[in-house]
């Protein structure tokens, strides 16, 4: 089949659109021009061989967050993780139009611009959306990433533990992340790439909160929405998001294991939809053995005596 990008529209107005987007054939049609299948106006997405058009994609898109919120009874305020980023605007902005209780938080990684640019992007679509954007500064629990030998393991602790704590400190009943089919997939792939079944864990849409913990419940949005139907949305809809990568995102392996998916996709459409529901069903089968204490430093869940986010805290 003849692909070619489709590329419109461009003005300073136009929010920032990543070159990656292109380079990484995330709007693809036939190179014939066709239509909606649910009105006779000119399709933009091909998805799973059906076509829609801007209006029916948006349609499309909130429908399958929608399906996650109902399937597992969502009710309650939630805590979104904004990281700047294209996935947590179109998390946010999706549940923000089907009407649930919000509370936006950005955290500060410290990395360089990197994580200036991002808050001003997450600032930007909140009040947009008129909500204020809550900050949690990593800096301030002595973490600095620059000096860290491995920045994305140190982050990922701490980014689970403070979006935890934010939520819980809130009374939030969930917390909300941009993770989509996409992430997911790529998650479980490099688990397994890396024979680390312990890690196999966080598969799922919705994972159960702990109140004896203080867990609050986690939910995915997002989880049936491949990336470039998320740029797709923040296309559409015009949301500010920031183009740039983190500086140690470079070295990260999931980034080659995220560009092979997509290419197997590309050949045959709906293989991490199934990818992604063999792993939730395997996660299910797995369980989880490794018992939950409580730290003994900060009184949040742990699977050892001190968490790690209190290991790795200087302050
Ligand atoms: Fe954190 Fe950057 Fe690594 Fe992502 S790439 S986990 S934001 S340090
Ligand atoms: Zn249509
Ligand atoms: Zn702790």
């Amino acid at each position: 089949m003849v692909i070619f990008f489709v590329i419109r529209d461009f003005d300073d107005s136009t929010p920032n659109f990543s070159q990656n987007f292109f380079k990484r054939n995330l709007l693809i049609l036939p190179a014939s021009k066709m239509k909606c299948e649910y009105c006779e106006k000119e399709a933009v997405e091909n998805i799973y061989g059906r076509y829609y058009c801007e209006n029916h994609f948006v349609k499309y898109f909130l429908g399958r967050v929608r399906s996650i919120i109902d399937k597992f009874g969502i009710n309650g305020r939630i805590a979104v993780a904004l990281s700047g980023g294209k996935d947590s605007s179109a998390c946010f902005h999706s549940l923000h139009k089907l009407k649930l209780d919000l509370l936006p938080f950005y955290i500060n990684l410290g990395i360089e611009s990197y994580s200036e640019i991002c808050q001003k992007k997450a600032e930007e679509l909140c009040n947009s959306l008129g909500y204020r954007l809550h900050i949690i500064d990593i800096n301030e629990y002595g973490i600095n990433l620059a000096d860290e030998k491995k920045p994305c393991s140190v982050c990922g602790t701490a980014k689970r533990y403070l979006m935890n704590k934010f939520a819980y400190e809130n009374n939030c009943k969930y917390v909300a992340t941009g993770h989509n089919l996409s992430d997911v997939v790529t998650f479980a792939l490099n688990n397994f790439m890396n024979a680390n079944l312990m890690n196999f864990r966080g598969n799922r849409p919705y994972l159960e909160g702990k109140e004896e913990y203080k867990m609050v419940a986690k939910i995915k949005p997002l989880y049936w929405l491949k990336d470039k139907e998320c740029m797709l949305y923040v296309y559409i809809n015009r949301l500010r998001y920031a183009e740039e990568e983190c500086p140690h995102a470079i070295s990260a392996p999931t980034i080659q294991i995220k560009e092979w998916i997509h290419e197997m996709e590309g050949k045959k459409p709906g293989i991490m939809l199934n990818m992604a529901k063999s792993f939730w069903r395997l996660e299910e089968m797995i369980g989880s053995k490794a018992k939950l204490n409580i730290c003994r430093k900060c009184g949040y869940a742990s699977y050892s005596k001190i968490c790690k986010f209190c290991k790795i805290r200087k302050r």
